[in-house]
Protein backbone atom coordinates (compact mmCIF):
# COMPACT_ATOMS: atom_id res chain seq x y z
CA UNK A 1 0.00 0.00 0.00
CA UNK A 2 0.91 3.42 -0.41
CA UNK A 3 0.31 6.33 2.01
CA UNK A 4 -0.58 10.13 0.72
CA UNK A 5 -0.17 13.31 2.51
CA UNK A 6 0.62 16.69 2.93
CA UNK A 7 3.98 17.33 4.99
CA UNK A 8 3.00 17.37 8.57
CA UNK A 9 -0.04 15.28 7.68
CA UNK A 10 1.42 12.88 10.56
CA UNK A 11 2.13 9.75 7.76
CA UNK A 12 5.53 8.94 9.41
CA UNK A 13 3.83 8.53 12.23
CA UNK A 14 1.05 6.62 11.39
CA UNK A 15 3.06 4.69 8.53
CA UNK A 16 5.73 3.46 11.64
CA UNK A 17 2.15 2.04 13.38
CA UNK A 18 -0.05 0.32 10.23
CA UNK A 19 3.46 -1.42 9.14
CA UNK A 20 3.86 -2.94 13.10
CA UNK A 21 -0.16 -3.51 12.91
CA UNK A 22 0.27 -5.34 9.69
CA UNK A 23 3.85 -6.67 9.57
CA UNK A 24 5.00 -5.40 6.85
CA UNK A 25 7.65 -2.80 6.00
CA UNK A 26 7.24 1.20 6.14
CA UNK A 27 9.36 2.56 3.44
CA UNK A 28 10.28 6.15 3.64
CA UNK A 29 11.80 8.03 0.75
CA UNK A 30 11.91 11.22 3.14
CA UNK A 31 13.77 8.64 5.44
CA UNK A 32 16.25 7.31 3.56
CA UNK A 33 17.37 10.69 1.86
CA UNK A 34 17.71 11.69 5.50
CA UNK A 35 19.82 8.93 6.78
CA UNK A 36 21.91 9.46 3.70
CA UNK A 37 22.35 13.08 4.65
CA UNK A 38 23.67 12.16 8.27
CA UNK A 39 25.91 9.53 7.05
CA UNK A 40 27.15 12.11 3.86
CA UNK A 41 27.51 9.24 1.24
CA UNK A 42 26.93 10.49 -2.50
CA UNK A 43 23.13 9.78 -2.78
CA UNK A 44 22.91 12.84 0.52
CA UNK A 45 25.41 15.32 -0.99
CA UNK A 46 23.31 15.35 -3.61
CA UNK A 47 20.02 15.12 -2.12
CA UNK A 48 20.68 17.65 0.73
CA UNK A 49 20.55 21.13 -1.38
CA UNK A 50 16.88 19.96 -2.95
CA UNK A 51 15.61 19.17 0.65
CA UNK A 52 16.82 21.83 2.16
CA UNK A 53 14.94 24.58 -0.16
CA UNK A 54 11.77 21.96 0.44
CA UNK A 55 12.35 20.70 -3.49
CA UNK A 56 11.67 17.18 -4.90
CA UNK A 57 14.92 15.22 -5.11
CA UNK A 58 15.22 14.99 -8.86
CA UNK A 59 12.80 11.81 -10.23
CA UNK A 60 16.16 10.02 -11.34
CA UNK A 61 18.20 9.77 -8.57
CA UNK A 62 14.12 8.75 -6.37
CA UNK A 63 13.18 6.62 -8.84
CA UNK A 64 16.74 4.32 -8.78
CA UNK A 65 16.89 4.46 -4.58
CA UNK A 66 13.42 2.95 -4.73
CA UNK A 67 13.78 0.50 -7.62
CA UNK A 68 16.53 -1.03 -5.29
CA UNK A 69 14.60 -0.68 -2.09
CA UNK A 70 11.63 -2.63 -4.10
CA UNK A 71 13.85 -5.48 -4.90
CA UNK A 72 14.51 -6.65 -1.91
CA UNK A 73 13.35 -9.85 -0.41
CA UNK A 74 11.11 -8.50 2.43
CA UNK A 75 8.75 -6.47 0.53
CA UNK A 76 7.11 -9.72 -1.36
CA UNK A 77 4.89 -10.15 1.48
CA UNK A 78 3.64 -6.66 1.09
CA UNK A 79 5.00 -3.23 1.92
CA UNK A 80 3.64 0.27 3.10
CA UNK A 81 5.38 3.31 1.13
CA UNK A 82 4.99 6.56 2.80
CA UNK A 83 6.15 9.69 0.61
CA UNK A 84 6.64 7.80 -2.93
CA UNK A 85 5.22 8.41 -5.53
CA UNK A 86 5.00 12.17 -5.42
CA UNK A 87 5.52 13.21 -9.00
CA UNK A 88 3.26 11.94 -12.21
CA UNK A 89 6.45 10.70 -13.33
CA UNK A 90 6.91 8.77 -10.14
CA UNK A 91 3.76 6.86 -10.62
CA UNK A 92 4.51 5.79 -14.35
CA UNK A 93 8.10 4.48 -13.07
CA UNK A 94 6.51 2.72 -9.63
CA UNK A 95 3.91 0.90 -12.16
CA UNK A 96 7.01 -0.72 -14.05
CA UNK A 97 8.39 -1.14 -10.81
CA UNK A 98 6.16 -3.27 -9.42
CA UNK A 99 5.22 -5.26 -12.64
CA UNK A 100 8.53 -5.92 -12.95
CA UNK A 101 9.03 -7.29 -9.14
CA UNK A 102 5.20 -9.24 -9.64
CA UNK A 103 3.72 -6.87 -6.96
CA UNK A 104 0.62 -5.07 -7.50
CA UNK A 105 -0.83 -2.36 -5.38
CA UNK A 106 -4.04 -2.63 -3.58
CA UNK A 107 -4.80 0.54 -1.16
CA UNK A 108 -3.66 3.75 -1.90
CA UNK A 109 -4.26 5.97 2.19
CA UNK A 110 -4.65 9.53 1.58
CA UNK A 111 -4.11 11.50 4.86
CA UNK A 112 -5.60 14.81 4.88
CA UNK A 113 -5.05 18.10 6.53
CA UNK A 114 -6.11 22.03 6.20
CA UNK A 115 -2.86 23.82 5.48
CA UNK A 116 -3.39 26.25 8.07
CA UNK A 117 -3.22 23.17 10.65
CA UNK A 118 -0.19 21.78 8.78
CA UNK A 119 1.97 24.77 8.94
CA UNK A 120 1.01 25.42 12.94
CA UNK A 121 2.14 21.62 13.33
CA UNK A 122 5.52 21.90 11.60
CA UNK A 123 6.81 25.03 13.09
CA UNK A 124 6.28 23.11 16.78
CA UNK A 125 7.67 20.29 15.19
CA UNK A 126 10.58 22.53 14.11
CA UNK A 127 11.10 23.69 17.64
CA UNK A 128 11.19 20.15 19.05
CA UNK A 129 13.77 18.12 16.60
CA UNK A 130 15.43 21.14 14.00
CA UNK A 131 14.17 19.60 10.65
CA UNK A 132 16.15 21.94 8.13
CA UNK A 133 13.50 22.05 6.04
CA UNK A 134 10.70 22.76 8.94
CA UNK A 135 10.62 27.14 8.22
CA UNK A 136 7.62 28.29 7.59
CA UNK A 137 8.98 29.88 4.00
CA UNK A 138 10.63 26.30 2.85
CA UNK A 139 6.72 24.56 4.69
CA UNK A 140 4.69 26.72 2.33
CA UNK A 141 7.03 26.03 -0.63
CA UNK A 142 6.15 22.20 0.74
CA UNK A 143 2.76 22.73 0.96
CA UNK A 144 2.74 24.37 -2.69
CA UNK A 145 4.20 21.33 -4.39
CA UNK A 146 1.99 18.90 -2.76
CA UNK A 147 -0.98 21.02 -3.99
CA UNK A 148 0.75 21.06 -7.68
CA UNK A 149 2.12 17.57 -8.27
CA UNK A 150 0.86 15.17 -5.24
CA UNK A 151 -2.96 15.97 -5.60
CA UNK A 152 -2.61 14.90 -8.89
CA UNK A 153 -0.55 11.66 -8.02
CA UNK A 154 -3.73 10.52 -6.10
CA UNK A 155 -6.37 11.60 -8.80
CA UNK A 156 -4.26 8.99 -11.54
CA UNK A 157 -4.99 6.33 -8.41
CA UNK A 158 -8.65 7.91 -7.55
CA UNK A 159 -9.19 7.00 -11.64
CA UNK A 160 -8.27 3.11 -10.34
CA UNK A 161 -10.73 2.85 -7.66
CA UNK A 162 -7.91 2.38 -4.98
CA UNK A 163 -8.08 5.59 -2.84
CA UNK A 164 -8.96 5.65 0.46
CA UNK A 165 -8.82 9.05 2.32
CA UNK A 166 -8.81 9.59 6.08
CA UNK A 167 -8.61 12.72 8.05
CA UNK A 168 -5.69 13.34 9.35
CA UNK A 169 -6.76 15.72 11.88
CA UNK A 170 -6.98 14.49 15.76
CA UNK A 171 -4.93 12.19 18.55
CA UNK A 172 -2.61 10.21 16.79
CA UNK A 173 -4.21 7.07 18.35
CA UNK A 174 -7.53 8.02 17.00
CA UNK A 175 -6.37 8.69 13.43
CA UNK A 176 -4.46 5.03 13.51
CA UNK A 177 -8.08 3.33 14.67
CA UNK A 178 -9.74 4.93 11.84
CA UNK A 179 -7.08 3.82 9.38
CA UNK A 180 -7.48 -0.06 10.58
CA UNK A 181 -10.51 0.52 10.47
CA UNK A 182 -10.65 1.17 6.81
CA UNK A 183 -8.02 -1.03 6.13
CA UNK A 184 -10.10 -3.85 7.54
CA UNK A 185 -13.12 -3.13 5.73
CA UNK A 186 -10.91 -3.34 2.78
CA UNK A 187 -9.76 -6.62 3.01
P1 LIG B 1 9.29 13.71 3.80
O1 LIG B 1 9.99 13.20 5.01
O2 LIG B 1 8.43 12.65 3.15
O3 LIG B 1 8.54 14.99 4.04
O4 LIG B 1 10.43 14.05 2.72
C1 LIG B 1 11.42 15.02 3.01
C2 LIG B 1 12.07 15.51 1.73
O5 LIG B 1 12.70 14.41 1.04
C3 LIG B 1 11.12 16.11 0.69
O6 LIG B 1 10.81 17.47 0.95
C4 LIG B 1 11.95 15.95 -0.58
O7 LIG B 1 13.00 16.90 -0.64
C5 LIG B 1 12.58 14.57 -0.37
N1 LIG B 1 11.71 13.50 -0.90
C6 LIG B 1 11.09 12.51 -0.19
N2 LIG B 1 10.37 11.72 -1.01
C7 LIG B 1 10.53 12.20 -2.26
C8 LIG B 1 10.02 11.84 -3.53
N3 LIG B 1 9.18 10.80 -3.69
N4 LIG B 1 10.42 12.57 -4.61
C9 LIG B 1 11.26 13.61 -4.48
N5 LIG B 1 11.75 14.04 -3.31
C10 LIG B 1 11.39 13.34 -2.19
Amino acid sequence: MLIIGPPGSGKGTQAARISERLGVPAISTGDIFRDNVKRQTPLGVEARTFMDAGDFVPDSVTNSMVRDRLAQDDVQEGFLLDGYPRTAAQVTELDDILRENALELDVVLQLTADDEELVRRLLGRAELDGRSDDTERVIRHRLGLYHDQTEAVVSRYDERGIVTRVDGIGPIDEITERVMSVLTVQS
